[in-house]
């Protein structure tokens, strides 16, 4: 049997820290990352044979659980009638039309292969629909690893630390404007010196990058307002909670719409799958139809197009779907709180439908530098006292838990007092 220790020292010979994604290494806790050799439901089983409880789901997409029959089905289905034609298929448009009756201002929209191609290229699309350089964005907001977006992001940068990414030219950095989340008066500082210039803001709705964030009351229509007011565009970064917390994401909840969207993550099916779309006259500017310029050999492609359709359409069939994930994500957020009461640990719960983070701080964590005020040894303690107990959370304090439909009774009765004992402990 290969062990993990062994795993992570081979990997280690042949990847930049032993993995293909920052956010995989357990740079911030401590220990080796758990090498996966399957998932079934809520359930993930490392290489040494030991199940865990997933709160990570592949960082989100796993809304359903792992290896969901319908899903793999439509995946195998699609397999036997060929992988990839860079061509055309149907079941592109019939992806499209059921994420237009999640997010009707979608009204045109372009698969991509991942997050980060959604976000780099809405906001090329933004830069080239208004004419304007600058882009707008918040602190800790993670929009992928596109040059202009990799200012001050949360996620894996936030985690690991790093200031300012080198290898990004000082002329695109300085095109990147950062203000706070939650903070509006920074916003309209910003505007009122810079609006003539500001192609977009592009942000959460809900931050999930930094932890679990929502706006503050009022926060996302202000955008709203200034951006209009500016003729600016307004992007919602959605790859997170787009079908998180509701089929119509983050947007539809806080009852504010925006000029374009971004989706991945669960949009895919646990494929590597992510759209950008908006309004029809904005992108009718992409090419072949307009001269902003965006391409991709596996874009669409019919595999991930099938995971996606099957993911969509078993929470759209199902008007029990959203309140059963609330309530289960309830019960564990509570049992969770209980516990920190209980054992007066000083930290709060942050949430937004199905993704929580526990903030080991005092203080109400409400944009990055509240999130910064967070004990990361404390985290790093809970999150291995509860891996031992065979919860397996994100390794790090600024990442969201998921939770999926597939957590049961016992599997929340398991998370709860796991927890209740860590937090003993700690
Ligand atoms: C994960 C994420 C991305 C990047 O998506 P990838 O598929 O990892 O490139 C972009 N924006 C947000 C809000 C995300 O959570």
């Amino acid at each position: 049997m290969t062990t993990n220790r062994q795993a992570i020292e081979a990997s280690s010979r042949v990847f930049p820290g032993g993995v293909n994604s920052p956010v995989r290494a357990f740079a911030a806790v401590g220990g080796d990352p758990l090498f996966i050799a399957k998932a079934s439901g809520c359930r993930v089983t490392d290489i040494e044979g030991r199940s865990f409880i997933d709160y990570v789901g592949s960082w989100g997409p796993m809304i359903l659980g792992h290896s969901d029959p319908d899903v793999v089905n439509a995946i195998t289905a699609a397999a036997a009638n060929g992988t990839s034609f860079g061509a055309p298929t149907l079941g592109e448009t019939e992806l499209a039309e059921a994420i237009q009756d999640a997010f009707p201002t979608m009204e045109k929209m372009r698969l991509v292969s991942s997050g980060t191609e959604a976000a780099m290229s809405a906001v090329r699309l933004a830069r080239g629909y208004t004419g304007r350089p600058l882009i707008v964005k918040c602190d800790g907001c993670y929009h992928g690893h596109g040059d202009s977006l990799l200012v001050s992001a949360g996620s894996g940068v936030a985690t690991l630390g790093i200031p300012g990414c080198p290898g990004i030219p000082e002329q695109i950095a300085s095109g990147t404007m950062v203000v706070p989340f939650n903070d509006t008066k920074a916003l309209e500082k910003v505007f009122e010196t810079n609006g003539p210039k500001i192609a977009a803001v592009i942000i959460e709705p809900v931050c999930g990058n930094i932890g679990v964030v929502p706006p503050l009351k009022g926060y996302l229509a202000d955008i709203r307002k200034i951006t209009r007011e500016a003729g600016s565009l307004l992007i919602f970064d959605e790859v997170m909670t787009g079908f998180r917390a509701a089929f119509g994401g983050a947007g539809q909840i806080e009852r504010v719409t925006p000029d374009l969207i971004c989706l991945g993550k669960i949009v895919g099916g646990g494929m590597p799958l992510a759209v950008y779309g908006g309004k029809a006259k904005i992108m009718s500017h992409i090419a072949p139809e307009g001269k902003v310029y965006q391409a991709g050999t596996l874009s669409g492609n019919p595999l991930a197009v099938a995971a996606g359709l099957a993911t969509l359409r078993k929470i759209k069939g199902n008007a029990e779907f959203y309140p059963r994930l609330l309530k289960i994500t309830d019960r564990i957020v509570a049992g969770i709180e209980d516990g920190l009461k209980k054992y007066r640990v000083p930290a709060s719960i942050n949430r937004f439908g199905s993704m929580f983070t526990v903030f080991f701080t005092k203080e109400t964590v409400i944009d990055f530098k509240t999130a910064k005020t967070c004990d990361t040894r404390v985290f790093s303690r809970f999150f291995k006292g509860m891996l031992e107990k065979g919860i397996y959370l994100p390794p790090s304090q600024f990442e969201a838990a998921f939770v999926s439909i597939a957590h049961d009774d016992e599997d929340i009765a398991q998370t709860i007092g796991a927890a209740h004992e860590v937090f003993e402990k700690l």
